[in-house]
């Protein structure tokens, strides 16, 4: 038992549920590696979530919201991780979640989806009878009425070379990743750099905001938004705490 007390306990916690994952099968041991990485960038920003993030978040519930067919890509890290939080945001800008995996076995496949079901999952889409063009096979396995179709996609944690697919697709790509210098970060169209713990919360919040609002509302919230501002202003967070840390040493 991790104590609340502790100085690290949110990211403890964040590890228990990792290899909690492994140990159900639904997360890969490489994601355990990909959980670390993603940790050390939280250092560098603070562990929490900057302006910059909290814009993006905002600008993604409003292309959520404004989306035709927006898809919710879960993998097996998001799953041990944010699973019920996903499930909510779902159901809130409408969107069917679809396991989609980097180290693809269809047990695993399987078991994330009875995870989430177990949590109370009713959208899911389940197919795997379409292929992202660029990518070899197990990569690129999406449902033809999902991740296929979707023109805004939601990638918790994607990897760089789909993600690049996806927007060479046409689709609007919206990633989560802590590493602004990630490809998946640097090819996205709305990259939030944020621990995937705060970010998802933080859209559902936004999408429960936004709701009631007209079309051409949520459209000026878009409008204008820059993704590489976005990424400048997480590298220039990272660079001014370090620079803090220097004189503390
Ligand atoms: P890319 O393929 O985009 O170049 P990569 O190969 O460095 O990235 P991957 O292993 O493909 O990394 O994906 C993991 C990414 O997810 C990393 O960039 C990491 O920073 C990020 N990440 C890991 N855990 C979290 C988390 N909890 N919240 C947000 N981002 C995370
Ligand atoms: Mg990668």
């Amino acid at each position: 038992m991790i104590p609340k007390s502790h100085p690290r306990y949110e990211s403890l916690m964040a590890r228990e549920l990792i290899v909690e994952g492994v140990r159900k099968g639904i997360t890969s041991t490489q994601g355990l590696i990909a959980q670390g990485r993603g940790e050390a960038f939280d250092y560098l920003i603070g562990e929490k979530t900057t302006e910059s993030a909290l814009r993006a978040e905002k600008v993604a519930a409003a292309k959520l919201l404004l989306a035709k067919k927006p898809v919710i890509s879960v993998n097996g890290n998001a799953a041990a991780l944010v699973g019920f939080e996903l499930i909510r945001l779902s159901e809130l800008v409408n969107a069917p979640l679809e396991v989609n995996l980097f180290h693809r076995t269809e047990e695993r496949v399987n078991k994330i989806m009875g995870h989430l079901r177990s949590l109370g999952a009713k959208n899911l889409v389940t197919k795997n009878d379409a292929l992202i063009p660029g990518l070899e096979h197990d990569r690129a396995k999406v449902d033809r009425d999902g991740i296929f179709a979707a023109d805004v996609v939601l990638v918790p944690l994607e990897d760089g070379d789909r993600c690049k697919a996806l927007v060479g697709m046409g689709k609007t790509v919206i990633a989560i990743d802590l590493n602004p210098l990630s490809r998946t970060a640097q090819c996205a169209t709305i990259t939030i750099v944020d621990n995937i713990i705060r970010a998802v919360p933080n859209i559902s919040k936004f999408a429960e905001e936004l709701k009631e609002l007209e079309q051409e509302q949520l459209k000026d919230i878009v409008m204008g938004y820059d993704n590489k501002q976005t990424l400048s202003l997480a590298i220039e967070e990272i660079n001014k705490n370090l620079i803090s840390f220097i004189g503390r040493s």
